[in-house]
């Protein structure tokens, strides 16, 4: 496969200021087209710097490099200078692109009522393009490029706000550079799997077994879940098969997908099959359950609400949990996940109710309810009632992720 290298610019990247969300999001496209992505990396708004890591990609065989960033109008967006000189060419003022600035501009001019001698410099700026350089339609203010260094690579640069590089990437896979580099290249024919509750060094031993030449298997933890990717080279494509087949045989029993597709979405399926709706009665978690279930867009179908229930007077008043249950059994107990699961049911009018309370931490852990200890009750309007304690690992945070993570499996079932 073709190697690829992604370029990240921003000094607040590497202060860590903010966080990268377009390099992981670069890297699964690439690969998507049948790249191999071989580094990703940051570096500061510094032109010296930029130069240096082109040239490490270089060094490592790219034949494609990304950029994102250091597109805009400040002296500290310098990436189509230093993409240039790289390429070894000069800039030079774009009409077309400039006109386009121009209009953005004077329309939001006319809005914000501020316009000055600033702004045509900085429209100028922006508009300086290499010379040859394929210029991709700006999503924002900057365009985009594609620049071709004699002998190669190839460099796409794009603007670094996320929703601007992911709004420009289908132009650059469509500009003719690109598609002439994508010729030949084809697309990976993955497999895909995904477990819950299989332990990683169990699918290695599995694999151990059995004949993997050709095909490079991948497993990563994620959301409580191993996900397992198997990816032939060209000539390989029937041994993995075989061995998504194998492992399938082996570990079925915690399959959770076996065709890419995510616990959310079969939990989705799952209630959009039954025409049910779901509620959520949450103590620990927070709303993570809830905000889960409505990460999808068209949760509406499903989802009827949530409460966060949190203290205890609030799981009394809001979801009619019983002061003398909490009294005798105690907030975290089997019997008020039970009634949180009910009462939400009860107040949304929903099909499955899911109740979640338990201990967080750090603090407030006992003997018998040691920090991380959860209890969870999914019921449904069936009569169906799925009752779990768990004792979750980790730190506040991990807890409360795994809990929701637990609570959106138990809806798989
Ligand atoms: P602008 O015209 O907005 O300046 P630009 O192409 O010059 O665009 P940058 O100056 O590098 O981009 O970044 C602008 C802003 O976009 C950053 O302050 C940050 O909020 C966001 N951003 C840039 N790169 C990333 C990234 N890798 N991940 C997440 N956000 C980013
Ligand atoms: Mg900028």
């Amino acid at each position: 496969r073709p190697r690829a290298g992604i370029l990240l610019t921003g000094s607040e990247l590497v202060t860590g200021a903010i966080s990268d969300a377009n390099g992981p999001w670069l890297a699964r496209e690439l690969g998507a087209l049948g790249f191999d992505v071989v580094h990703t990396v940051i570096a500061g708004d510094r032109p010296d710097d930029l130069r240096a890591s082109l040239d490490f990609l270089v060094t490592e065989g790219c034949v494609l490099i990304v950029t994102s960033g250091g597109l805009g109008p400040t002296a500290d967006d310098l990436t189509a200078e230093v993409v240039a000189e790289f390429a070894g060419v000069e800039l030079v003022l774009d009409e077309e692109v400039r006109s386009h600035i121009e209009a953005r501009i004077a329309g939001w001019a006319r809005r914000s009522g501020f316009a000055g001698p600033a702004l045509d410099a900085a429209t100028r700026k922006q508009a300086m393009v290499p010379v040859g350089a394929t210029v991709l339609p700006p999503t924002g203010t900057a365009p985009g490029l594609v620049v071709e260094r004699p002998g190669g690579p190839l460099v796409v640069v794009l603007p670094g706000p996320p929703r601007e590089l992911r709004g420009m990437w289908p132009s650059a896979v469509a500009a003719a550079p690109v598609r002439a580099l994508l010729d030949g290249v084809a697309a990976p024919q993955e497999l895909h799997l995904r477990f819950y509750g299989t332990p990683e060094s169990e699918i290695a031993h599995t694999l151990a077994d059995l004949d993997t030449t050709g095909v490079e298997v991948t497993t990563c933890l994620r959301r409580s879940e191993l996900e397992v990717d198997l990816r032939p080279r060209p000539g390989a494509e029937e041994r993995a098969q075989a061995l998504h087949a194998a492992i399938i045989a082996a570990h079925g029993k915690r399959l959770i997908s076996a065709d890419g597709s995510t616990t959310d979405e079969l939990v989705a399926k799952a209630l959009l099959d039954r025409g049910w709706t779901v509620a959520t009665g949450e103590s620990c978690t927070g709303g993570m359950l809830a905000s889960r279930l409505v990460d999808r867009a068209g949760s509406s179908a499903y989802v009827a609400g949530g409460v966060v229930a949190y203290s205890n007077e609030a799981k009394t008043a809001l979801l009619g949990v019983p002061a003398e249950m909490i009294a005798e059994h105690g907030a975290v107990s089997p019997q008020v996940a039970r009634a949180l699961a009910d009462g939400a049911r009860d107040r949304f009018g929903a099909d499955v109710g899911v109740g979640i309370t338990g201990v967080a931490g750090p603090g407030g852990g006992t003997e018998a309810k040691p920090v991380g200890f959860v209890c969870f009750c999914v019921t449904s309007s069936d009569g169906q009632v799925i009752g779990r304690e768990l004792t979750l690992p980790g730190e506040r945070q991990d807890i409360r992720e795994r809990a929701t993570d637990t609570a959106m499996h138990m809806l798989l079932r």
